[in-house]
C-alpha cells in the first residue's frame, strides 16, 4: 500500500486511468425533459433539475419549486455535473499489483480480492479485525445496506463513519435533553417566524448560502440575529449582535447567559415546572458562573452579554441553532446542552417558532445516523445495546438476535485501531487522509492495515493507498433518499447513465455478500432496500414506515417519524414537520435539564504552543474536498489552503499577507499563506480543512474525544506560527 503511483496494466489495451474517453454525462435513456433532484452536498439538499442538453450532458436549472431553497443554489450545486465528467473519473476497479502500483481490473477479479482478503483476515484474526467506514454523504439504502452488510455478512462490530466528526455531539445533547435527536425539529420555514436567533458556531453563509435568506427575511421581520464565532464571519458580518468567544469556551457562554436569565428574573417558570425537569441541578451549576467570571474565561464583555439576553428572552419566541463550533469539541456534548439549558429555561423548545436545532453538515448527515451504519445503532435510530430492537431488526433480517455483534468503536478509534486490532477496512464514501483529526497519524494507520478496500468516484487520498479501489455511481446516476437537515426524507433521482464500468455502491455490497456465503438479502433496486429499511425502522425513533417512493415523489419529501397507517387509520400519517410541541420524547414527556459545568479545552496554550487553532470550511469546497477540488470554477475561487490571523498576530511575527506560515501542533506542521483580517481574535488562527499535503489543517487538529459522542475536538487545539523562508 505504500506506492501510490498508477501505471497501465500491461496485460491489456484498457483506457488511460482517469482519462474517461466518456464525453460527459449523458441522459437516461428516453429522457428528454428536467429531472427534478437533489444537490450531492450539503444537508440543506437544495432542490435542482438537470435537464438533458445537446451532446448527451446535462444542465443544472433552478427548481422553484422545491420549498427549501426556492430554486437558489450555491456554486457547489450549481457546479456538481462537472464531477460527472472530469477526467479524474475512475471508470475500472483497480488492484494493487506485484509493483506496488494500482492497475485497471475486471470486476469480478476486484471483488474476489476483496472477499477472499477479508476472509483470510476473519479466519486469522477474528470477525472484529474486519472494519468498515461509511460516509455521511451516503443515501439511507447505502448506509442501511453497508450497516446490515458489516453486521450479517462480516459479523463485525467494528463499523462507523464520518458522520462522527460532524453532528454527533448535538445528537448526544439532542436525545438526552429531548429523548430524539432530530437536527431541525422543525422547518427551516419557521426561522424567519421567530423573535430571535442565536446562531453558535455556524457560518451559512459560506456552508450553505442559501439558507441564509432565511435569516435575512428573519431581520426584515422585525426579528434579531446573534452570532457566536470567533471569527467575524460573513455570517456574522449579517448579525445584530456578533459575539466572539475564544475558541472552546461557547459552553462557558452558554452557562453566563443562563446566570443572567435567572439573575434577571427571566426564567419562565410556569413552562419549567409542566414541561421540564432536573432544573434546580442546572440552574445551581449555571450560578456559579458569574458574568464576570464568563468574561474572563470567553473574552465576550458583560455588557455584551446582557445584550444578548435582552434580544434573546424579549421576543415572544426565539431559537437557539447549533453546527460544528460548539460540536467539535472534546465537551461538545455538554456546550451543546448548555444551549439547551437555555433554551428550555426561557420556555423555547417544544413551542410554536421556538426551539433548539442543529444545522447538520453533510448531505445525508441526518439519515446516515439512523440507519445502522454508526457503531451503536440499528436502523430506525434504534440502540444496538437494546433487546427489543435488535430482536426486531435481527426479524427483518432473517437473522438470530443473539448473532448481531454488540456496539463497535467510535469513528476515530477505529481508525487509530488500523493494524493493530483491525487488519482489513472497506471504506466507503469517506476520505478519512483529509478529513479525520490527527490525519498524518490517520494516514500512517492506513498504511498498516493488511487490507484495504475503497469505494469511490476518483483516487481520492484515501483510495490512493487502496489495494482494490472501486469506481462508483454518482448522485445523479443512482436513485436513492436522503434526510435532510430539516428531518425531511427526500428522493434523489437517478437523471443519466452512469460510464461504462462504473457500478453502485448497492451492487457492490451485493457483489461482496454473495462471495461471502450470503446469497439473498443485499438487492441492488434502491426503491426494495429502501421498502426493507421501511419495516426495519418501524416502531423506532426514526419511523420511515410510512414513507414509500411513490409518496416521495408525489409530495416532494415526507418528515419523519411517519409510522404506516394502522388499521383503524383512515388516511396515511402525514409526517411530523414539528416535534415535541405536546411532549418530549422521553419517558415521562419532559425534556431533561443536564446540569454542565465549563472545563478547558484538552489543549490549552502554552509557552511552547501559544496559540489557538480552529478550521472549518470555505464556500467553494466541500469537506474532504474530492468532488470540489475537480471543479475548475470552485479551484479558481478556493485554489488552496491559507492561514487566516490577525494584523496584531501578523505583526508579531513580521508575516505580510501571502507570507507562508508554517503552524506547528503537537501532532505535525501545516504551512498555507497567510491571510491577515481584522476579522479574527488576535489569539486564533484558523485554516479550512479541504487540502490533503502540506497545507493539510487536520495533520494539526486534536483527535480529544468528547466522553458521550466521541467527537474529536476539531474546533480547537494549540499551536505556534512561524514564518518560512520563501
Ligand atoms: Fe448544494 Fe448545499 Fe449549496 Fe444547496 S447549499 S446547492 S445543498 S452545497
Amino acid at each position: 500500500m505504500q506506492n501510490t503511483g498508477i501505471r497501465q496494466d500491461p496485460g491489456g489495451p484498457r483506457p488511460a486511468l482517469g482519462a474517461s474517453t466518456d464525453p460527459g454525462p449523458r441522459a437516461a435513456p428516453g429522457a428528454s425533459t428536467a429531472t427534478p433532484t437533489h444537490c450531492p452536498y450539503c444537508a440543506l439538499q437544495c432542490g435542482m433539475n438537470l435537464t438533458p442538453v445537446g451532446g448527451g450532458t446535462v444542465a443544472v436549472s433552478e427548481r422553484a419549486d422545491f420549498p427549501v431553497n426556492r430554486g437558489a443554489l450555491c456554486g457547489k450545486g450549481r457546479t456538481a455535473p462537472e464531477v460527472l465528467a472530469s477526467g479524474a473519473r475512475l471508470t475500472s476497479p483497480l488492484v494493487r499489483s506485484d509493483d506496488g502500483t494500482l492497475v485497471p481490473a475486471g470486476w469480478d477479479e476486484a471483488l474476489d480480492r476483496i472477499a477472499r482478503n477479508l476472509l483470510l483476515t476473519r479466519t486469522e484474526y477474528g470477525a472484529d479485525a474486519l472494519g468498515v467506514f461509511g460516509g455521511g454523504g451516503l443515501t439511507n439504502e447505502k448506509a442501511y445496506a453497508l450497516g446490515k452488510f458489516a453486521r450479517v455478512v462480516l459479523g463485525t462490530s467494528q463499523i462507523d463513519y464520518n458522520g462522527r466528526f460532524c453532528m454527533s455531539s448535538a445528537a448526544a445533547a439532542g436525545t438526552r435533553a429531548f429523548g430524539l435527536d432530530r437536527g431541525l425539529p422543525f422547518p427551516l420555514e419557521d426561522v424567519p417566524r421567530t423573535g430571535c436567533v442565536i446562531l453558535v458556531g455556524s457560518n451559512p453563509a459560506e456552508t450553505m448560502p442559501p439558507s441564509l435568506r432565511y435569516f435575512t427575511e428573519l431581520r426584515e421581520n422585525g426579528g434579531t440575529l446573534i452570532v457566536v464565532d470567533p471569527r467575524r464571519t460573513r455570517t456574522a458580518e449579517q448579525a445584530d449582535l456578533h459575539l466572539a468567544p475564544r475558541p472552546g469556551t461557547d459552553l462557558a457562554l452558554a452557562l453566563g447567559l443562563l446566570h443572567l436569565v435567572v439573575a434577571e428574573g427571566r426564567v419562565d417558570e410556569a413552562y419549567v415546572e409542566e414541561r421540564t425537569s432536573g432544573w434546580e441541578e442546572a440552574r445551581a451549576a449555571a450560578m456559579a458562573h458569574w458574568p464576570e467570571y464568563v468574561e474572563r474565561i470567553t473574552g465576550v464583555s458583560v455588557p455584551e452579554l446582557r445584550e444578548a439576553v435582552r434580544l434573546f428572552c424579549t421576543p415572544e419566541a426565539a431559537m437557539v441553532l447549533t453546527a460544528r463550533g460548539p460540536e467539535q469539541q472534546a465537551k461538545g456534548t455538554d456546550t451543546v446542552g448548555a444551549w439547551i439549558n437555555l433554551c428550555l429555561a426561557t420556555g423555547r423548545a417544544g413551542r410554536p417558532r421556538s426551539g433548539y436545532g442543529c444545522l447538520t453538515g453533510q448531505g445525508n448527515g441526518q439519515g446516515g445516523r439512523e440507519h445502522g451504519q454508526k457503531a451503536d445503532q440499528l436502523p430506525g435510530y434504534r440502540r444496538l445495546t437494546d433487546p427489543a430492537a435488535r430482536r426486531h431488526v435481527a426479524g427483518v433480517w432473517g437473522v438470530d438476535p443473539d448473532s448481531l455483534p454488540g456496539p463497535g468503536r467510535s469513528a476515530y478509534e477505529l481508525l487509530d485501531a488500523l493494524g493493530t486490532d483491525i487488519r482489513s477496512l472497506l471504506v466507503m464514501g469517506s476520505n478519512p487522509v483529509v478529513s479525520a483529526p490527527r490525519a498524518a497519524h490517520v494516514e500512517g494507520r492506513l498504511r498498516s492495515l493488511d487490507f484495504l478496500a475503497v469505494c469511490d468516484v476518483v483516487l481520492s487520498e484515501t483510495a490512493a493507498l487502496a489495494d482494490v479501489v472501486l469506481p462508483v455511481t454518482q448522485w445523479a446516476e443512482e436513485t436513492g433518499t436522503t434526510t435532510s437537515l430539516e428531518g425531511r426524507v427526500l428522493l434523489r433521482r437517478r437523471a443519466i447513465t452512469p460510464p461504462d464500468g462504473v457500478r453502485g455502491d448497492l451492487e457492490v455490497l451485493h457483489g461482496l455478500a454473495v462471495r461471502l456465503g450470503v446469497e439473498r438479502g443485499f438487492p441492488t433496486d434502491p426503491e426494495e432496500v429502501f421498502e426493507e429499511l421501511r419495516r426495519a425502522s418501524a416502531g423506532g425513533p426514526a419511523d420511515y414506515s410510512g414513507i414509500d417512493y411513490r409518496r416521495l415523489a408525489e409530495e416532494d419529501g415526507v418528515f419523519w417519524p411517519c409510522p404506516a397507517p394502522g388499521d383503524e387509520d383512515a388516511v396515511p400519517h402525514p409526517g411530523t414537520p414539528r416535534l415535541f410541541l405536546d411532549r418530549f420524547a422521553t419517558d415521562d414527556g419532559r425534556a431533561r435539564f443536564v446540569p454542565v459545568a465549563h472545563r478547558p479545552s484538552a489543549e490549552e496554550p502554552d509557552a511552547e504552543y501559544p496559540v489557538l487553532l480552529t478550521t472549518g470550511r470555505v464556500v467553494a469546497q466541500y469537506q474532504s474536498g474530492a468532488q470540489t477540488r475537480r471543479v475548475a470554477e470552485l479551484n479558481a475561487a478556493a485554489p488552496g489552503p491559507f492561514v487566516q490571523l490577525h494584523p496584531r498576530l501578523a505583526a508579531r511575527l513580521g508575516a505580510a499577507e501571502g507570507d507562508p506560515l508554517a503552524v506547528v501542533s503537537r501532532r505535525g506542521r501545516a504551512v498555507a499563506p497567510a491571510r491577515i483580517t481584522a476579522g479574527i481574535r488576535p489569539d486564533t488562527v484558523f485554516m479550512p480543512f479541504h487540502w490533503p499535503g502540506e497545507g493539510r489543517a487536520n495533520t494539526l487538529t486534536n483527535p480529544a474525544l468528547d466522553p458521550t459522542s466521541r467527537m474529536p475536538e476539531f474546533k480547537v487545539c494549540a499551536v505556534r506560527v512561524e514564518t518560512v523562508p520563501r
